[in-house]
């Protein structure tokens, strides 16, 4: 695995590759591995020749200072699961390699990011847009990975695709989850160890809600949901919505012939975690 820490040399090695016509998949990370990042790479490197591997955790998609402070970080121990995944290039820049100058770059989305992680998380769309369509420019990849965990990031991303005409092709992966059912994620590492016991209630919750949504209206269920979270107070409910896997807007009704997910937000301690599960 070769490593690089600037933009100029990622682009030179990647040129090359494209000469000799070798296929390229990307998995754009913040590090702090876990198997959910590892899922979408050992994907990456059987549908392509070569599998480049980003490790950036971008300051403009952090609405909270302090969050960004506390986002785990441990490069030297990432890069011991990145080589049995099979990583060919690692690209690890510093802030100021992405950024040089201030950014002014303003991506809308409309509806998309009207909702949700959009409207707790101000801003932070805009900074997810900006660090991938430049990632997008530097690694020229063929095909890019990403996890359904973060659902609306993915729709997001879609969208930039669309909007900037850019020729990459975008693969949804399903959720990794820990055997107890939590959605994996670089986060649940900050989790006190009785924080991490009771964590598994949120996934619980959702799956409960989808085997019995059709006794509910959409409306009925959500009520249910909260009042589930209303009597556990480790947890603080941000949101809980049921939504189309388009748009990403509430549904009124169920409807067999339109994809329908239910999405959820919770601080439990310090800690914000999100989750999603299918119903339709
Ligand atoms: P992050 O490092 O959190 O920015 O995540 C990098 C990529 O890994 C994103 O496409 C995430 O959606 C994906 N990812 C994170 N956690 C999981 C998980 N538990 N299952 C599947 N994909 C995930």
């Amino acid at each position: 695995m070769i490593t690089f820490t600037t933009i100029k040399e990622t682009k030179a090695f990647v040129l090359e590759k494209k000469k000799e016509k070798k296929s390229i998949g990307f998995v754009p990370t913040m590090g702090a591995l876990h198997e959910g990042h590892l899922a979408l790479m050992r994907r990456a490197k059987l549908e392509n020749d070569l599998l480049v591997v980003s490790i950036f955790v971008n300051p403009i998609q952090f609405n909270k200072a302090s969050d960004l402070e506390k986002y785990p970080r441990d490069l030297e121990k990432d890069i011991k699961k990145l080589i049995p995944a099979g990583c060919d290039v690692l690209f690890a820049p510093e802030v100021g390699e992405m950024y040089p100058e201030e950014v002014s770059e303003q991506y809308h989305f409309g509806l998309l990011e009207s909702v949700m992680e959009g409207a707790y998380r101000e801003g932070h769309f805009n900074g997810v847009a900006i660090v991938v369509k430049r990632l997008f420019e530097i690694v020229q990849a063929n095909r890019a990975y990403f996890g359904e965990k973060d659902f609306q990031q993915l729709a997001i991303i879609q969208a930039l695709v669309r909007m900037e005409h850019l020729d990459v092709e975008i693969i949804p992966c399903p959720i990794v989850r820990e055997t107890d059912g939590l959605a994996m994620s670089s986060r649940n590492e900050r989790l006190t160890g009785e924080e991490r016991k009771i964590a598994p209630f949120i996934f619980q919750t959702l799956t409960a809600a989808r085997d019995t949504y059709k006794n509910y209206t959409p409306e009925k269920l959500k009520k249910w949901v909260v009042s589930k979270f209303d009597h556990e107070p480790a947890f603080k409910l941000e949101y809980f919505e049921i939504a189309d896997d388009k748009m990403l807007q509430s549904v009124h009704t169920w409807d067999e012939h339109t994809g329908t997910l239910g999405f959820i937000a919770v601080n439990l301690g310090n800690v914000r975690l999100i989750d999603n599960i299918r119903f339709i």
